[in-house]
């Protein structure tokens, strides 16, 4: 039985490794290691509060890790000095973007504690340095000055609408920095919708770009923007507005 499971183990990592290396990432010994703490603790965790609907090895490793990931297929993280992820939930992309790049210093906001105390956990076990854990709506936390336009990357997966996202992340980024938004379902209606959201925030539409996830085979999507401009005063508006009232 426990030879059944470790190769399994390994099967889950051995698709990592190979998939990785088709896009140029090696992944080390150590950074392994950090993949398999952080399925375990994933799991185990999942039994006391709601983190995540998947806990199947191959399927994490694929729809969690590697997805998380694939930001940096089509983005550059090398020059990349801050990181904030909001709507992070149980890590997704921002702890494993920061398992891949560990020069990272990355800023997390959820509005869950609990998911907040999970991360936490996850942190000191995994031993990341530069992780910053902050609970809190987007909407509250970027009105405080040490958040407010101040880093050079910012990503969401599957938290919102994009016309509501871009209210609650590109407060956060630098000017000249960048917001990537990371879905699983087409994107062009969203984006067309967010128009008026991306202008009035001082943003420009910047990439799309779209994948298919090994096993599933199901597509994937990004939208990135690029800040032009410092966030107007007046935005986000106060914590559960964007969610209701949309940008139009
Ligand atoms: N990004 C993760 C992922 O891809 O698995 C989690 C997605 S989960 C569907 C959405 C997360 O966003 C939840 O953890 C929720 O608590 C958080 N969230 C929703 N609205 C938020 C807000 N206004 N400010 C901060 N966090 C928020």
């Amino acid at each position: 039985m426990s030879e059944q499971i470790f190769n399994r183990h390994d099967a889950s990592e051995a698709m990592l490794i190979g998939l990785l290396e088709e896009k140029g990432i090696t992944l080390s010994p150590r950074q392994l290691e950090q993949f398999d703490l952080y399925y375990r603790e994933l799991v185990e965790w999942n039994e006391k509060m709601n983190l995540t609907g998947i806990t199947d090895r191959e399927q994490v490793y694929i729809k969690h890790f590697y997805d998380s990931i694939s930001l940096a297929f089509f983005k550059d993280f090398s020059g990349i000095g801050s990181l904030a992820d909001i709507g992070s939930g149980a890590g997704f992309p921002g702890i494993p973007l920061k398992i891949v790049f560990p020069h990272l210093k990355l800023t997390i906001v959820d509005s869950l504690n609990k998911r907040i105390g999970f991360l936490r956990h996850l942190t000191e076990k995994l031993e990341l340095e530069g992780v910053q854990l902050v609970h809190g709506r987007a909407e509250d936390v970027a009105r405080l000055p040490e958040h407010r336009d101040q880093y050079d990357a910012v990503t969401a997966r599957a938290v919102a609408r994009l016309s509501v996202l871009n209210e609650l992340c590109l407060p956060f980024v630098k000017v000249n920095g960048w917001f990537a938004a990371m879905k699983g379902a087409a994107v062009s209606e969203e984006v067309e919708e967010a128009t008026a959201s991306i202008r009035e925030l001082g943003a420009e539409l910047a990439d799309l770009y779209s994948f298919v996830l090994p096993l599933e085979e199901a597509a994937r999507y990004m939208v990135v923007l690029n800040k032009a401009k410092p966030t107007p005063k007046k935005y986000p508006r106060k914590a559960g507005v964007p969610l209701k009232t949309p940008l139009k």
